[in-house]
C-alpha cells in the first residue's frame, strides 16, 4: 500500500495512517501528531531507563555513546564525551549541508 502511505507529507490529506508514536517509529509518519507522541513516549521510556540504571549501576550499557547519554541519560565522562563528539559533528554537517545550499 505504498501510494497510500506518503511519509514526510501526512497531516492534512492522508488518512490511511493511525497517527501516533506507533506510526512514527514504524516510519510512516513524521507528522507534528506523531512526531509529539513519539518524542514523549521516548521521554517516558528514558526516565524508565534512567532508573534501571540508578538502581543498578552494573547493568550491562555501552559506555563512550551517545546512545547510551540520549536513551540512558547517563551523564559519565565517557559517555558525555560521545556525546560532545557527536553534536560537535552534528554542527559540522549541518554547517556544510547549509553551504551546499546557498551555492545552488
Ligand atoms: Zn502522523
Ligand atoms: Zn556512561
Amino acid at each position: 500500500m505504498w501510494w497510500r502511505l506518503r511519509p514526510g507529507r501526512i497531516g492534512g490529506g492522508c488518512v490511511a495512517v493511525k497517527h501516533g508514536a506507533g506510526a512514527y517509529r514504524t516510519g510512516r509518519c513524521k507528522c507534528v501528531v506523531c512526531t509529539k507522541e513519539h518524542s514523549a513516549r521516548q521521554v517516558r521510556e528514558n526516565a524508565v531507563r534512567a532508573e534501571r540504571l540508578a538502581a543498578d549501576p552494573t547493568l550491562a550499557v555501552t559506555h563512550g555513546s551517545k546512545n547510551t547519554y540520549n536513551n540512558w541519560l547517563c551523564r559519565c565522562e565517557l559517555c558525555k564525551a560521545a556525546n560532545a563528539e557527536a553534536s560537535a559533528d552534528r554542527r559540522a554537517r549541518a554547517r556544510r549541508r547549509k553551504q551546499l545550499s546557498t551555492k545552488e
